[in-house]
């Protein structure tokens, strides 16, 4: 039996026996009685209490609160999908050890803390928050900028926190035409909008008899939670994947149990200084693409990389440290652990690795410019495709309009 089992188990019988001893059926003898009277029937008190009955596994994950007293962690949520938030839950058992060593202060979607108890703590008080999300409004940008003064260690959590991620994508619009599309163009709505005599948009302030009411006010342009505010770590990632909640988690127990040092400021936890390439177990032959192809569209090749087979990945452009969980399974990476520290911009740098493709330009005669553009415009969605995640934090990070809107 796994230590999952064990411990799923043991709660399993545990809350079983509680519930069992809270209500007894009707004409029934209380729990405590009936397992007085039998003999295989382990009384609940016995397996509940003190921790040195607990198996070994168990007290590991157990270890009561550290010396100082239990710490302070938040989790916020910022413009993102809710997935990072979730895989704080990825780590499973070790769950328990986060709640021996800290308090859950602030985390929304998880316990029923409100923005004006934050508000009420003192600087710093909270020990590490992870915020995940990028700063698209200006409810992002207020609770960063109030987490930051209340934690001491602000970790930039997920890709979205630290590039943008994909709602950074919506730097290639900007908020009018983005209000504009959702609001009048998109199915739903424009049924609804055909019904008022004028369209109809979201203010950011309303009257209403209790008082007035505000929404946030959503930005043109999609940040980094770093572009805003001082960052103590990151971990990439979308969502960051176990092995790296483990790394901080262990990087927290470590200092907070033990005295360790933490990692340096600015430290990636989880990832590394290699490309995803260097990490891929997949063979390298430097093929030359003659056709872009989607993985449903071909019998892939267990072996061979997946560039050479045809199909895009952004590899080579994309920090190591995931496993290459992605390509192993037969998926391209689509760059979710961002740009290696070598270069700043994921996109340009893929757009490089996607030409080293050609290096026959210039001494194969059954190639020429037109069939390299002929091959490349079947790579739909370019930008977004190379900027999936890192758009907002790149170079040029959004669309710039001319005047007149072109
Ligand atoms: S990084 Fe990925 S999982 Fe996390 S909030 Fe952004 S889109 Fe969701
Ligand atoms: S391009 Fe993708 S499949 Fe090929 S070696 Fe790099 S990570 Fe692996």
């Amino acid at each position: 039996m796994g230590l999952k089992d064990k411990i799923m188990g043991f709660f399993k019988k545990a809350g079983e026996k509680m519930e069992e001893a809270a209500i007894p059926a009707k004409n029934e003898k209380p729990a405590a009685e009936k397992a007085e009277e039998s003999m295989d029937d382990t009384p609940i008190a016995q397996e509940v209490s003190p921790k040195a009955e607990l198996p070994p596994e168990l007290k590991a994950l157990l270890p009561g609160p550290p010396p100082g007293g239990k710490i302070k962690f938040a989790h916020y949520w910022g413009a993102g999908c809710g997935g990072c938030d979730v895989s704080l839950l990825d780590i499973n058992e070790k769950i328990l050890t986060v709640n021996d060593m800290a308090d859950v202060v602030f985390w929304p979607i998880a316990v029923d803390g409100k923005t004006k108890d934050v508000e009420a703590m003192e600087d710093g008080e909270i020990t590490v928050t992870l915020f995940n999300g990028a700063v698209r409004n200006s409810e992002n940008e207020h609770m960063l900028k109030l987490l930051r003064q209340k934690s001491t260690i602000l970790v930039s959590y997920g890709a979205c926190a630290m590039w943008g991620g994909m709602p950074g994508l919506a730097n290639l619009h900007n908020t009018k035409e983005i209000m504009d599309y959702v609001y009048t163009k998109t199915p739903t709505m424009k049924a609804f909008q055909d019904t008022q005599s004028e369209p109809v948009f979201p203010q950011t302030t309303y009257q209403a008899p209790e008082g007035e009411l505000h929404i946030p006010v959503l930005y043109d342009t999609v940040r980094a939670a770093d572009d805003i505010v001082d960052v103590d770590y990151y971990v990439p990632g979308c969502p960051p994947m176990q092995t790296s909640i483990d790394v901080l988690l262990g990087a927290l127990i470590g200092h907070v149990y033990h005295g360790s040092d933490l990692p340096p400021k600015g430290t990636l936890i989880g990832a590394s200084e290699k490309t995803l390439c260097e990490e891929c177990p997949r063979k390298k032959e430097n093929r030359r693409i003659e056709k872009v192809v989607e993985p449903h569209e071909i019998d892939v090749d267990p072996d061979l990389c997946l560039m050479d087979q045809g199909i895009i990945c952004i590899g080579p452009a994309t920090r190591a440290g995931c496993g290459s969980p992605c390509t192993i399974a037969a998926q391209p990476c689509r760059g979710c652990y961002g740009p290696t520290g070598a270069v700043s911009e994921q996109g340009a740098s893929m757009l490089t690795a996607v030409a080293s493709l050609f290096p026959v330009l210039d001494n194969d005669p059954n190639i020429d410019e037109d069939e390299i553009m002929k091959i490349m415009s079947q790579i739909k969605d370019p930008l977004g495709y190379f900027y999936q995640f890192s758009l907002a934090k790149s170079l040029i990070n959004r669309a710039v309009k001319e005047k007149g809107g072109k």
